[in-house]
């Protein structure tokens, strides 16, 4: 391919595209443009090692300043992309600099979902997506603080287990009837809110916030039915949205996220989107999907980013997710939906387990609590579809891959 390739995001899917592009021989022109003024850096420590004060930032870069050197890879960072021009085959940036392309690629993420109730804007109101956000949030924990987290899905209760691990007095209000209720089984969400719970970490379900008050910073949240939970700070974790602005306004397809195709093509020909910020149809799973994790991210870019250079590669993967909670590793591997049967496998009290969803001898998913042997061997079985006989699986002391 001749000419110019631009990407706008410097995350996961950004820094990624440009090692496959160079791996796959581009020699022209390739420049990353990003809002944000760090090194592309990995975002799952935020809430993890570095909150902790257990990394330092250099430790989250994906590379040092010296590969994008090498690799002839211009970094325009610290400047957001305001306008996208496809005609033209424009980007204008926010310092009204403008950069033509040939290809383009969108790697533009998710932002956090925000609350909308009074009091929502208090300073110590804190959401975790950036760099910035999570230095913020660290200046705020200290032993005996007082945290309410609001949400109690992946972002949320590992920030609950970080703070808690640091002294603070953590309650995390969830909305559902259990903490990460769209994302894992039951026994899983049993398990990990008895973890939480023997940390001290106070779990309030069926919680819905009604407004956060306090004179100068936040001071308590309430709820619908009167509750008052008093806080130091508060920290929001209820979800991302897409970011898609750019593209909406540049006419592209938009539809909880940038629609794009197999190959992560948008609706127009030069412009490719990879990572949180796309919605794609999955030959797999037969529908479109909105995915938001690193391996997600990380593939994806691979995949546009042989595409831009000719290929015509499909983007197919079993989808996979980690989360780390106090010394506790959770990996999902599938997607659950569809499935007809639930099998325990191990006793949760061992603290060793999985939960595996079968759709008549098909595992559709894995949820490993502790048990990466039964996550790898899951990764083969869902993406081979080899028939298990659930009845075995539910045997923990024969290996997953010889229940057939
Ligand atoms: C706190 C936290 C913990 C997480 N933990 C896990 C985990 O344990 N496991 C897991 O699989 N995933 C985890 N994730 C999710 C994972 O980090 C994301 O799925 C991944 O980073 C997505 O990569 P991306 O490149 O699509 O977006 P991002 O990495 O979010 O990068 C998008 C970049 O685009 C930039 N950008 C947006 N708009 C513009 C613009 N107009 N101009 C220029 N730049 C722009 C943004 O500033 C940002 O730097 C976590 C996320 C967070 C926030």
């Amino acid at each position: 391919m001749n000419g110019t390739i631009v990407i706008i995001g410097g995350g996961q899917a950004g820094a990624q595209a440009i090692d496959t592009l160079r791996r796959e021989g581009y020699e022209q022109r390739l420049v990353l443009i990003g809002a944000e003024t760090e090194l592309p850096y990995q975002r799952p420590p935020l809430s993890k090692k570095f909150l902790s004060g257990e990394l330092a930032t250099e430790r989250l870069w994906f590379r040092h300043r010296a590969f994008y050197d090498e690799h002839r890879a211009e970094l325009v960072l610290g400047k957001a992309a305001t306008r996208l021009d496809p005609a033209a085959q424009t980007v204008q940036l926010e310092d009204h600099d403008e950069w033509r392309y040939d290809r383009l690629l969108l790697c533009l993420g998710a932002g956090s979902r925000r609350l909308s109730c009074a009091g929502c804007d208090l300073p110590g109101v804190h959401y975790l997506r950036d760099l910035g956000e999570a230095s913020a949030l660290r200046t705020e924990i200290r032993p005996g603080a007082r945290v309410v987290v609001v949400g109690g899905g992946y972002i949320g209760l590992e920030t609950a287990a970080t703070c808690a691990k640091l002294g603070c007095s953590v309650t995390v209000l969830e909305m559902a009837d259990r903490i990460m209720n769209r994302v894992v089984a039951p026994a899983v969400s049993s398990f990990f809110a008895a973890e939480h719970a023997k940390h001290g970490i106070e779990i309030v379900l069926g919680a819905r916030v009604a407004a956060l008050v306090g004179k100068d910073r936040v001071e308590a949240v309430v709820c619908a039915d009167g509750t008052e939970y008093g806080a130091d700070f508060v920290v929001v974790g209820v979800g991302a949205v897409a970011t898609t602005e750019l593209a909406r306004a540049a006419g592209l397809a938009c539809d909880n996220g940038i629609v794009v195709d197999e190959f992560c093509r948008t609706s127009d020909p030069w412009i490719y989107a990879a990572g949180d910020c796309t919605n794609q149809p999955s030959p797999r799973y037969g529908r479109r999907m909105r995915l938001e994790s690193v391996d997600n991210a990380f593939e994806q870019a691979k995949t546009a980013a042989q595409n831009m250079l000719g290929g015509s590669v499909v983007h197919d993967r079993v989808p996979w997710f980690w989360s780390d909670q106090f010394d506790n590793k959770l990996l999902i591997v599938g997607l659950s939906q569809g499935a007809d049967r639930l099998v325990v496998r191990g006793d949760p009290a061992g603290r060793s387990f999985s939960v595996c969803h079968f759709l008549g001898r098909e595992l559709l998913a894995l949820e490993a609590i502790n048990h990466s042997k039964d996550y790898m061997a899951a990764r083969k079985l869902i993406a081979e579809r080899v028939k298990l006989d659930p009845d075995r699986v539910q045997d923990p002391s024969i290996p997953l891959k010889d229940a057939t």
